[in-house]
This record gives structure tokens, sequence and C-alpha cells, in this order.
């Protein structure tokens, strides 16, 4: 009789010790895809115990009064499958929310689809509601998840470049990109990376043209709490907007929550279709206790929202006039919780070098912003830091960039 141990199955440490290395494989549709910018930042964050000011996540917790709901979500056993499309009351606080912040009264029910983070919303939308071919308009720099996806939908991406310093919309090369075969325009505004806000007059020549046009709009808005230079504006409350508009949000940036995954999508029901019919193939359902406690974050009054702000106020001004003091040009952010740098008065060739040079040399972690563009080039001379960090954490950085970063 054979042993035990010839007879069982190999484990994955068996079996891959006993073959030789395989090499990877990638369906097409992302083979062009390397590991994301933010993973490979952050492992190289902790291999060389750097301070991370790249990936935006807070490194203070969220607030209690949600944790709590959460808990108590857990031991009142909300711990089944959700409703596909999300727990009653999460939906109908974001159906609150929304008419809050737009004045938009939209159905809980029909027009609010529940989602695992706004990545998983902005799948399930673009999955869902566009066809092989269909072309989609990006604004570069652009979050890497819209490339990824548009790709495994099969889309043909038309890119318009924002250009520094102030990243504004060129809307008569938009006019120029738009075509019969225009499906949708993705925009995010407060937009990551660079802190710009659609401006209303942007906005409008936006709408017009999708009014014009029959294109649908997708816009992410997952910064809309910290808009500091302006009033965000949502795009689904402009004249004739709504009825082609997919609004995307979630609960990370907002509650200093980023690893509980709730997201949503807010439509009118024929677009609720798609998106609804996506969500349901791609993850079905959403973490239930989170889903209750996110309904309790939604409803926190107005000071919570107006405090986070303010913290967000005194980490911006200490991370943009500290790196104006190491001596970058600065572009102005007008909301999220990033900035983006001009680092060529530093003279390392492009922003791979200098984030390469400042996590090994000076110890501190940056993003360079070529991934956001289809060409790269674009990129070069710009890199992104956030402040979602605490106050000592950004003067620590900052210290160690006016001690080891050097002019040339
Ligand atoms: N949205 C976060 C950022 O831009 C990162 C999210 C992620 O790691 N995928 O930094």
């Amino acid at each position: 009789m054979a042993s035990s141990a010839s007879t069982a199955a190999p484990t994955q440490d068996e079996s891959t010790q006993n073959s030789a290395p395989q090499p990877l494989q990638v369906a097409k549709r992302l083979e062009k895809f390397k590991t994301t910018i933010f993973t490979q930042m952050s492992s190289l964050a902790i291999k060389h115990g750097a301070i991370n000011l790249g990936q935006g996540f807070p490194n203070f917790d969220g607030p209690d009064f949600v944790k709590e709901a959460a808990i108590q979500a857990i031991r009142d056993g909300k711990n089944q499958y959700a409703r596909g499309h999300g727990v009653p009351d999460l939906n109908s606080a974001v159906a609150e929310r929304f008419k809050k912040d737009t004045g938009l009264v939209v159905d809980p029910e029909k027009e609010v689809t529940v989602t695992s983070g706004c990545t998983e919303a902005i799948a399930a939308t673009i999955l869902g509601l566009i066809n092989p071919g269909d072309e989609v308009i990006l604004f570069a720099p652009f979050y890497d998840s819209y490339e990824a996806t548009l790709s495994m939908a099969g889309a043909k991406i038309k890119c318009i470049t924002l250009r520094p310093p102030n990243f504004s919309i060129p809307i008569d090369e938009l006019k120029s990109v738009v075509s019969k075969d225009t499906r949708a325009i993705l925009m995010n505004t407060p937009h990551n990376p660079t802190g710009k806000m659609f401006t209303r007059e942007e906005q409008i020549a936006i709408a017009t043209l999708c009014i014009e046009n029959d294109v649908l709009v997708f816009s992410d808005e997952v910064y809309d709490k910290l808009a500091f230079e302006m009033d965000h504006i949502s795009i689904a409350s402009l004249p004739g907007m709504y009825e082609r508009t997919v609004t995307l949000n979630s609960l990370g940036k907002t509650f200093s929550l980023t690893g509980w995954k709730i997201g949503w999508a807010i439509a009118p029901p024929h677009l609720t279709w798609g998106v609804r019919q996506a969500h349901s193939y791609l993850t079905f359902a959403t973490s239930t206790p989170m889903q209750n406690a996110a309904a309790t974050a939604l409803r926190a009054p107005d000071s919570y929202y107006e405090e986070l702000k303010r913290d967000y106020g005194v980490k911006k001004s200490i991370l943009v006039e500290g790196l104006e003091s190491v001596g970058f040009t600065v572009h102005p952010s007008s909301g999220t919780y990033f900035v983006v740098v001009d680092h060529t008065p530093f003279g390392l060739e492009n922003d791979v070098a200098f984030c390469e040079y400042l996590i090994k040399e000076v110890g501190v972690v940056a993003i360079p912003t070529s991934v956001f563009y289809l060409n790269p080039e674009e990129g070069k001379n710009l890199v992104r830091f956030t402040f979602c960090k605490d106050e000592g954490t950004l003067r620590s950085a900052v210290e160690r960039m006016k001690e080891k970063l050097l002019k040339k």
C-alpha cells in the first residue's frame, strides 16, 4: 500500500517546489497591465521603511460611532448574504444623502445599487452598459482602474489630457473626439491625482455635449466631501443630465474606512438595470454588517463632515507648505487628499526615477503619475503626494525631504 504521503494530492507548496517555474498567465484583455502602482509603492514603503505618502489610505482610524454600528450589526446576526442591490436601510441612506447634497430625489429601491467599493461600482457600470467597440472618453491623468476595466469590457478609449498648472478641460478638444460611436464620458471630480475640481462652466459644457450627442456620463465622485476651494457639483444635478448619468461614490474616503469597500451607483432605472445585472454576477452582494454600519455613517450630522474638512485643511497646509519649502512647484489642488508637484528642480530623469530616489535615498513614498496616462511621457514631470496621514507623519516626511533632497 502506498504511503499516505505519496497518494495525497500535493499541497500548493509541494507542487510549486517540485515543478519548473511556469510563465505567468493572463488573458489578453489584461496583458498590458502591470501590478497596480499602489501595490508596488506600498510594498516598497514597507521594504525601505519609508514614510508612505503614496497610496491614498488614512493612517488613522475611522470614527467610533461607525465602527460600533458594524460590531452591533454583527452581534445582531446581520451576517448572511445581503439583498443583491443593497441592504434596504443603506439604499435609503444613500438616497437621503444624495438629496441633501444635490437636491435630487431618487428612489432607493430602483435607482441605488450598493457595491463592493467604488471600484466595483465603476466595473459594474462599465461592464453593464458598455459594448465591445463602444468609445469611452477619459481625462488623463486618470485613476488606474478605469483603463483596465474598459479594456475588460472591450471598449475603445479616447483620451483628453488635462495639463498643469490648472488641469482645465480643453472643451474644443473634447468636442473634437466625440463621434457617433461615443457611448460615455468617464469623469472624476474632485479629481485623483491632480486635485482639480470640474467647474460649473466645464460641467455645463460637458453636459451640453452629452445631451447633443446622446452620450452617457459615469461620474466618480468619491472625494466629494473633500472639496476645499469650491463647492462640489454633481453633473447629475445639471438640467437634462440625471437621465444619462451614473453617479459613483463610496464610504471609504469620507469615513476613513478604505478597507470596508462599500460603494454605490446612483442612476435612473433604465441605467441601473445594466449596472445591477453586472453587479449580480460580479459580487452578487456586499458585506451585510458593513452595509448596516454604512447607513449609520451616511446619516452623520453635518458637524462630522465639517470637522473632516477642517482636519484635512490643516493637513493639506502642512504638506503643501512643506513641499513648497523643499523646493517643489506645487500645482493647486482644490479637492481630494492629493497634490501633484513638478519634481524637475531635483534633476531626476522622470517621475519613476524620482520616486525611486525618494524612497531609497530620502525615505518617502510618492506616486509617479505617468501610470495615469495613455502616453506615459505626459506624466513624466509630475508626482503625487497624499496628505491623508496624521500631522506628525506629514511633518516627518517634509523634514526628511528638507534634509536630503537637494536641488540640482
Ligand atoms: N484610491 C487610492 C489612491 O489613489 C488607492 C486605491 C488602491 O490602492 N487601489 O491612492
